[in-house]
């Protein structure tokens, strides 16, 4: 009888224990595939590291995501919390699992004063220094979630529709989006007021996204290096004397370098007799 007692226990622990592998194997698996499938399209907190660099460095503890819940505007009267605009990555989400993003069109950044969600990142996965101004204060305008991007087919300003949404909710209003008067060449009467969006101001909050009409946005956010192109090194903006210092300054660098491999070579050739 007590044999077949430790039998059946026997049992027991070997399923309990493949079905506890299994499941912890499906976990595991759940948690690379949902890595392997992160979407590069997502929107970190203000001062986030550029993505490589933030997901080495991120401890995924979720103070930031705590941080901007507990915002003081975030609180209602009788106590109560609506939900903070950054949310902690899980199964199915798509991202890293456990790292801080937002979704513009859900809760988009409503650019806190304080930047309440920053100071509490232990590991710079958000890096302070790069939030503040010239008077060392945290400076909000100062962040790059990413950039709004116009898609001018969908955008009904471009169709002649008088709509200014997203210019309205932009909290750097005439300045991140400035509305563009343009001539209606087909009614030959009216003008086309059209939002545009500067990528020098543009912090990528999300609020312009989350304001727009359009069915889906035609005003959406993203990542700055899926927002933006790059023009390349060798072509100068000749009325730019920025620019055109910037090519000098590296000719000389060039220069330079070449001239001090040359005399390394001669001073490893000193005494050599051919
Ligand atoms: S700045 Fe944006 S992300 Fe940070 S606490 Fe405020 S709303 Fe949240
Ligand atoms: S506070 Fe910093 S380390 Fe912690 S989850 Fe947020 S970004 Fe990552
Ligand atoms: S994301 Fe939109 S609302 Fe936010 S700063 Fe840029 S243009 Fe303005």
């Amino acid at each position: 009888m007590a044999n077949s007692d430790n039998k059946r226990r026997k049992f027991m622990a070997t399923t309990l224990q493949s079905v506890g592998l299994t499941a912890l194997g499906g976990l595991l698996w759940s948690g690379y595939s949902d890595e392997v499938k992160a979407s590069p399209l997502v929107l970190r907190p203000p001062g986030a590291l550029p993505e490589e660099d933030f997901l080495k460095a991120c401890i995924k503890c979720g103070l930031c995501a705590e941080a901007c819940e507990n915002r003081d505007s975030n609180i209602n009267k009788d106590g109560t919390k609506r939900a903070g605009t950054l949310k902690m990555a899980k199964g199915g989400d798509h991202k890293m699992i456990g790292t801080p993003f937002f979704i513009p069109t859900e809760i988009p950044c409503y650019m806190c004063d304080d930047i309440p969600c920053v100071p509490v990142c232990p590991s710079g996965a958000l890096d302070m220094p790069s939030l503040l101004n010239k008077k060392e204060e945290l400076d909000i305008n100062k962040a790059r979630m990413g950039l709004a991007v116009v898609h001018k087919e969908s955008c009904i300003a471009f169709w002649g529709i008088q709509c200014d949404a997203c210019y309205r909710a932009c909290p750097i209003q005439g300045e991140a989006i400035t509305i563009e008067h343009q001539k209606n060449e087909r009614t030959g009467k009216h003008a086309f007021l059209l939002p545009i969006v500067h990528s020098d101001v543009c912090t990528g909050c999300g609020l312009c996204e989350k304001a727009c009409v359009t069915e889906k946005p035609a005003i959406f956010v993203l990542p700055i290096e899926h927002s933006t192109g790059r023009a390349g090194d060798h072509y100068v903006k000749g009325w730019d004397e920025k620019d055109q210092q910037r090519v000098k300054d590296a000719k000389e660098i060039h220069t330079k370098d070449e001239r001090s491999e040359k005399e390394a070579t001669d001073y490893l050739n000193m005494g050599v007799e051919y």
